[in-house]
């Protein structure tokens, strides 16, 4: 399964459309403090876990602007279904590998990791985050209630991927995800 998406050029650029649309909506609007038109201001990442040579240019720069106006120039970063906070590692690697890492131990989970270039206490800090972190934040608070009946927190993420597309490929799961957590990824939520 995760051979399968790190080699999906397709999956990711779906992404990298997903994202494009959030930046343009969040690029349309005014600056949210002082109402200033907003100017285009990406920034550099350096995202690991997945071949840079298949991700493509388009993955080395997060969307974000900057108010244009002076005294306020203020950042204004859209939602993101590809940078998840402030993490290395992509969103799409964060949740799918917590999932599959779920029930497995040693070696196999030291495997897992591996398979992205992290270490074991990379996935721990993870499941940490899922199961502790995650569910404390405000943007929990505000969606939890539209996930009925209430997901297992022992069972974050795969209790989460389960909600989306049923009946979908894993793959279609994983997005519905990541839009779904997408405003974490504005928030500038610590997320480390
Ligand atoms: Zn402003």
């Amino acid at each position: 399964m995760l051979h399968a998406l790190l080699a999906d050029a397709r999956f990711w650029q779906l992404l990298h459309r997903l994202d494009e649309d959030l930046a343009a909506t969040a690029g349309a609007a005014r600056c949210p403090h002082c109402g200033g038109a907003l100017h285009r201001g990406d920034y550099p990442r350096k995202p690991r876990g997945v071949d840079r040579a298949r991700l493509g240019p388009a993955y080395e720069r997060r969307h974000s602007f900057c108010c244009s106006r002076d005294g306020c120039r203020r950042r204004v970063t859209p939602p993101s279904v590809r940078f998840f906070g402030r993490r290395v590692f992509l969103g799409a690697l964060v949740v799918l590998v917590s999932a599959l890492a779920q029930g497995l131990t040693g070696k196999r989970r030291a495997g897992l990791a591996a398979q992205i270039g992290a270490g074991a206490q990379t996935l721990e800090r993870w499941r940490r985050w899922w199961r502790e972190a995650l569910p404390a934040t405000a943007f929990w608070h505000a969606v939890r209630d539209r996930l009925l009946p209430p997901v297992a927190l022992d069972q974050l993420p795969q209790s989460l991927l389960e909600r989306f597309a049923a009946g979908g490929s894993t793959i279609d799961r994983l997005a519905h995800a990541l839009h779904f957590l997408a405003p974490l990824s504005a928030l500038g939520a610590p997320v480390r």
